[in-house]
């Protein structure tokens, strides 16, 4: 085949969203990350209390996010700690915890302020599919009309059985109803999957991301699983090894080369391992950044001869 038959109309053998990004934007837009304070339902006790049993919101927050500083505050030391790459605008990006589980009128101060930086071009709302109001969605629809709006579904999985090992509190029908909900509203969604959790196998792993791939969702972000340092499951991990599969990492990356193949094609994938800093992680610990696994998961599509979609099912 020849490059100019993909579905997305560029070379790569997937449809990655970095260069969409960078097409969408005449400068390069970089996402500051900010922990406004929220908690989440399954920390406080209305749906649950120690939160989903991998979750360590630690791991993964900048050094200079901290909820005891203002949102401008937390915007400006961001800037600061990305200025080597020049940027000029900025989407902020409510990360920790869950970001839509507040009153109507604190989202809206919060978002507010991020939005009255004079170099803040729009939002990324990471949240649960369980935690989104329909007046939260109509004030983001609202937003969408003159700022890039986007919201990340943590769904993790489609399967109820491993949703439930942990402790997650929500299932996958109420992420397909969200999703359907938050639709045809000028924001863009994105959804969440984790690789690897106990009750999922290669083939349901598949399945969940080709289900989530039929839904009117624009961005796919998956990574494998992490027994991450001071969560419930690091501790079920020592208890019982057996219960998790840990991928290697070359085996990973032909599981993925499985999964672009057979997801929708215009489904844009944003990112498929996660690293967490060193001192964070117990297992599996693979030593390899972002950037190499894409070189190496763009040669591995290249040897197999595939493409995103290529066995795609309407
Ligand atoms: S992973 Fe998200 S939803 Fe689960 S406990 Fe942590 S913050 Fe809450």
């Amino acid at each position: 085949m020849t490059e100019t038959k993909y579905a997305w109309g560029h070379a790569g053998r997937y449809n990655d969203f970095p260069s969409y990004f960078r097409r969408k934007f005449t400068e390069r837009v970089q996402k500051i990350s900010v922990d406004a304070g929220f908690t989440c339902p399954n920390r406080d006790g209305s749906k649950g209390v120690g939160g989903c049993t991998y979750c360590n919101n630690n791991s993964f927050n900048p050094p200079y996010c901290s909820p005891k500083k203002s949102i401008t505050q937390q915007i400006n030391e961001g800037i600061e700690f990305f200025k080597k790459y020049k940027t000029q605008q900025y989407l902020v990006y409510f990360q920790a915890y869950s970001n839509t589980y507040a009153s109507l009128e604190k989202i809206k101060q919060l978002y507010q302020e991020a939005l009255n930086h004079e170099r803040v071009i729009g939002l990324v709302i990471g949240t649960r599919p369980d935690c989104i109001s329909d007046a939260v969605l109509d004030y983001l629809e609202d937003l969408a009309t003159n700022y890039y709006i986007s919201v990340e579904y943590g769904v993790e999985s489609a399967n109820d059985e491993a949703l439930r090992f942990i402790n997650r509190g929500h299932g996958y029908k109420e992420a397909e109803q969200t999703i359907g909900n938050t639709a045809n509203r000028g924001i863009h969604i994105g959804v969440h999957l984790v690789n690897g959790l106990p009750f999922d196998d290669k083939e349901s792993m598949i399945n969940n991301a080709v289900m989530l791939s039929r839904l009117p969702i624009e961005t796919l972000k998956m990574h494998q699983l992490q027994i991450l340092n001071n969560t419930l499951m690091a501790k079920q991990f020592e208890q019982e090894p057996e219960l998790f599969y840990l991928f290697e990492m070359e085996e990973y990356l032909d599981f993925i080369v499985d999964i672009i193949e057979r997801i929708n094609p215009q489904v844009m994938l944003e990112r498929f391992i996660n690293q967490v800093p060193e001192g964070w992680l117990i297992a599996p610990k693979w030593g390899i950044k972002n950037y190499q696994f894409v070189n190496k998961l763009n040669n591995h599509l290249k040897a197999r001869d595939t493409w995103q979609g290529r066995l795609f099912v309407d």
